[in-house]
């Protein structure tokens, strides 16, 4: 998983940087990544989406 470096702050629409720092391991799937946002200080978190996983041939 590599989350990005910024997003766009929903409060002012500005730029907010990451201010979490990846695991040793990586960010993984459901991992909540903290932005700060330089304009308006807001605090933004984001829910990291687990990636499409394969199905198990579970269908019916
Ligand atoms: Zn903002």
């Amino acid at each position: 998983m590599d989350p990005p470096n910024t997003v766009i702050c929903m409060e002012c629409a500005g730029v907010a940087h990451r201010s979490s720092y990846a695991p040793y391991q990586g960010f993984e799937p459901g991992d909540v990544v903290a932005y700060a946002c330089e304009d308006c200080n807001h605090r933004l978190d984001l829910v990291l989406e687990p990636e499409e996983e394969p199905t198990d041939g579970a269908y019916g």
